[in-house]
């Protein structure tokens, strides 16, 4: 709480009392620290990949290069790294204009359930590396209006994570349901499962529950946030159900049409 005050006097310059205004500040301190927060964490998650671009560049320079199978080990670590800081910048750039107050939706009508064919299509390879069945129940002709580009992302960012916080010999289920003016969706996993007090928070960006688990299988910490915003502006919400070790189910439902 500030408060600040100011003394007030009668036309004869009389002093009459004081006037005194109290602000909450703690909303304005709670965003100033999440900023803060965000600068760090950015500043923090950009270091880790150039450090290692840098140091394993200079050893091969200083002379590893002499050495083929340590050239084609540094490589590989420069090649995954610089694709982490490209997918790191392009999560960030996508995240801050679903933020502007200016953002606009590319609407058109989409098939729903052929955009998901078509993202299931995209994570069979990775699926089929873990032996992870996928089995799908949709209903056909599932029209709606949104940002096809953006909804694309969504659920892609929903069934990768699937994927990756899945064990070997895990079963994905993705389920899209027609109701009346709304579509739901449901994607559920055997996997690692979230415990209950993380659930609120992997929502917010770079939140991971597992830091090292995400950056081993690529991620940036941001799928979510990005989701959660392109569920704002398209009006519709997403749920989760996890139990640790069992498996999770995120649930979104997505109106038809917008307001
Ligand atoms: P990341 O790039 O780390 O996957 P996300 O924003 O997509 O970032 O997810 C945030 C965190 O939520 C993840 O690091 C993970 O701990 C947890 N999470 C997301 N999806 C799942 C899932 N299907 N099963 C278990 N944990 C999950």
């Amino acid at each position: 709480m500030e408060i600040t005050g100011a003394p007030i006097f009668n036309e004869s310059g009389k002093w009459k009392g004081v006037v005194l205004v109290f602000h909450d500040i703690t909303e304005l301190k709670r965003l100033e620290q999440m900023r803060k927060d965000f600068v760090a964490n950015v500043s923090h998650e950009l270091k880790t990949p150039i450090t290692s671009i840098r140091g394993f560049s200079e050893t091969l320079l200083d002379g590893a290069m002499k050495d083929p199978a340590l050239v084609d080990q540094f490589l590989n670590i420069i090649y995954k790294e610089s694709t982490r800081l490209q997918t790191l910048i392009k999560d960030l750039l996508e995240l801050s204009k679903l933020e502007k107050a200016e953002f606009n939706l590319n609407l058109e009508n989409i098939r729903l359930d052929q955009l998901l064919q078509d993202l299931l299509t995209i994570i069979e390879p990775s699926a089929e590396k873990k032996t992870i069945r996928i089995r799908k129940d949709m209903d056909p002709d599932s029209l709606i209006e949104g940002d096809s580009a953006r909804l694309k992302q969504l659920f892609l960012n929903l069934l990768t994570n699937a994927v990756s916080y899945s064990s070997q010999n895990g079963e994905i289920t993705l389920i899209l349901r027609q109701l009346e003016d709304k579509v739901h969706v449901s994607i559920t996993d055997t996997g690692i499962g979230i415990p209950k007090e993380e659930i609120p928070r992997i929502f917010e960006r770079f939140y991971r529950v597992d830091k090292a688990r995400s950056r081993n299988s690529g991620g940036t910490g941001l799928g979510l946030a990005i989701a959660k915003h392109i569920l704002e502006v398209h009006e519709g919400k997403i749920e989760v159900d996890s139990e640790p070790g069992k498996g999770t189910t995120f649930h979104v439902t997505l109106p038809k049409r917008l307001h």
